[in-house]
C-alpha cells in the first residue's frame, strides 16, 4: 500500500506544499514543533533514508538545503535543524526546523496548532522565497 506521503505527492492528500521537482516534494508538517516545520521528501517511495541510492541521497540534501534557505527567510532563526527520524511514516523524509535551542527540536514537545488559513499564508511565504531564491 502507498504511504501517506507517495499519496500527498499524488495529491490524493492534500498538503502545503512549500516546493517541488522532478524528485523531490516539500511540505509543511501538519503537526509542527515551529511555524514552518517542513518535510523534504523523495517522491520515489523509499522507506529508510540510507537505501536511498548515492546520487538521489545527495540532491535530496542539495533540495533541502534551498528549503531550508527559504524556511529561513521567512521565519526568523537561528539555525534551521536538520533531523530524520522515519519512525512513524516508513517513507524518507528530512524535518527542517527553524530552531533558536537545541530543545526547539524535540519532539516530546507540544506541537503547535495552527489554523488552516496561517499554514496556507506560511507556504505561500516560503514558497515565494523558494522561487526568489532558484
Ligand atoms: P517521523 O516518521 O519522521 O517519525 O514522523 C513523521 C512526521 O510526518 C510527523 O512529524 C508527522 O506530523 C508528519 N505527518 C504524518 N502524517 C502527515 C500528513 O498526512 N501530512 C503532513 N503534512 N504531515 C504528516
Amino acid at each position: 500500500m502507498a504511504s501517506i506521503f507517495s499519496r500527498i505527492v499524488k495529491g490524493e492528500i492534500p498538503s502545503y506544499k512549500i516546493a517541488e521537482n522532478n524528485d523531490f516534494y516539500a511540505f509543511l508538517d501538519i503537526n509542527p514543533l515551529a511555524k514552518g516545520h517542513t518535510l523534504v521528501i523523495l517522491k520515489k517511495e523509499v522507506d529508510y533514508i540510507f537505501d536511498v541510492e548515492d546520487v538521489l541521497y545527495k540532491e535530496l540534501f542539495a533540495f533541502a538545503k534551498k528549503v531550508g534557505k527559504a524556511i529561513e527567510t521567512v521565519i526568523p532563526c537561528k539555525r534551521m535543524g536538520i533531523i530524520v527520524f522515519g519512525l512513524d511514516v516508513p517513507h524518507a523524509h528530512i524535518h527542517l526546523i527553524p530552531i533558536n535551542k537545541a530543545s526547539d527540536m524535540s519532539f516530546d514537545s507540544p506541537k503547535l496548532s495552527l489554523e488552516n488559513e496561517e499554514f496556507l499564508e506560511i507556504a505561500a511565504r516560503i514558497n515565494q522565497a523558494y522561487k526568489e531564491n532558484t
